[in-house]
């Protein structure tokens, strides 16, 4: 891969949690950064400061990324400024209510941030990162893309998705130059409960963003396609990635399986 260490970094949801713990870590290694999220005044004091303590360029960038126009002017951003060489995708946010009680609009709402803005970003800015032969794209998935059972509603589907298409980018935009990670976090300190409503009593234990944030950018300098920062054992992950891959052969067939036959 080309070599994207001294580009800069485009982050959203940077305002807070593991978006702003990215935007520090960014910095501190000498990277430009555009910081993307809705509460203008929580990134100008956090770009003010990092300014200070590591000189580097900060560009604050308030959108709403659930509100199309606003979506646009982050796209067009990706597409037209070069010196981005880095996209973080981190905004997102959960819901409390499960399927059955979801309020629609707001189902929908929370599809537009985890999964439509996740998208439309990539999509902005995979064709530059084409032509150029290089460029690094970090989605931030969830462990729950792998645990659909422990949440209830839409949130770990949106987060399933997230993975799937950083394997899917992985697999097209990677011979090409680019590299693509996902990054699942379990339980981080953060906002997102509270910001949710979701209580924190049926949650053992949880990881300080600034490890996470550490761990995972330890897999984005091993160039690690999936990094799964509170797995202890890489053996496991890799037998669920062998077993999932070992079925693909037997996808191809032209009669159905002898048990589904009368
Ligand atoms: P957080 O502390 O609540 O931060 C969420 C960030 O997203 C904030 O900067 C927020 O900023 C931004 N955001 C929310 N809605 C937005 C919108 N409509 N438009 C633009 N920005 C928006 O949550 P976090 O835990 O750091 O979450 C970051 C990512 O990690 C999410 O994708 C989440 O799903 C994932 N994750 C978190 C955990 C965990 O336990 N914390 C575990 C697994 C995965 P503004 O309010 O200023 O817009």
């Amino acid at each position: 891969m080309a070599d994207n260490r001294l580009r800069t970094v485009l982050i959203t949801g940077a305002s807070a949690g593991i978006g702003a713990a990215y935007a520090e870590r960014f910095a501190r290694r000498g990277h430009d950064l555009v910081l993307v999220a809705r509460d203008r005044e929580r990134m100008e004091a956090a770009a003010a400061r990092l300014r200070s303590e590591t000189g580097v360029a900060i560009d604050v960038l308030p959108a709403d990324l659930t509100a199309p126009a606003e979506l646009a002017v982050v796209e067009a951003r990706l597409r037209d400024d070069r010196r981005i060489g880095v996209l973080v995708s981190n905004a997102g946010a959960a819901l409390k209510s499960g399927f059955a009680a979801a309020d629609l609009d707001e189902l929908e709402r929370l599809i537009r941030l985890n999964v439509i803005a996740v998208t439309r970003l990539a999509g902005a800015v995979a064709p530059r990162f084409v032509a150029e032969g290089r460029g690094a794209i970090v989605n931030i998935s969830s462990v729950v893309a792998l645990a659909p059972e422990i949440m209830p509603g839409v949130y770990a589907a949106t987060k399933s998705y997230v993975l799937t298409l950083s394997q899917s980018l992985q697999a097209e935009l990677g011979p090409q130059g680019v590299y693509v990670q996902a990054v699942l976090p379990a339980a981080t300190r953060t906002e997102i409960f509270e910001r949710s409503g979701l209580s924190t009593d049926a949650v053992p234990v949880m990881m300080e963003v600034g490890e996470l944030v550490d761990a995972a950018l330890v897999g984005f300098d091993r160039e690690e396609a999936v990094t799964v920062p509170p797995l202890p054992e890489l053996g496991q992950w890799e037998n669920f990635a062998a077993a999932r891959k070992a079925m693909l052969p037997n996808f191809r067939q032209e009669h159905a399986a002898a048990r589904y036959r009368a």
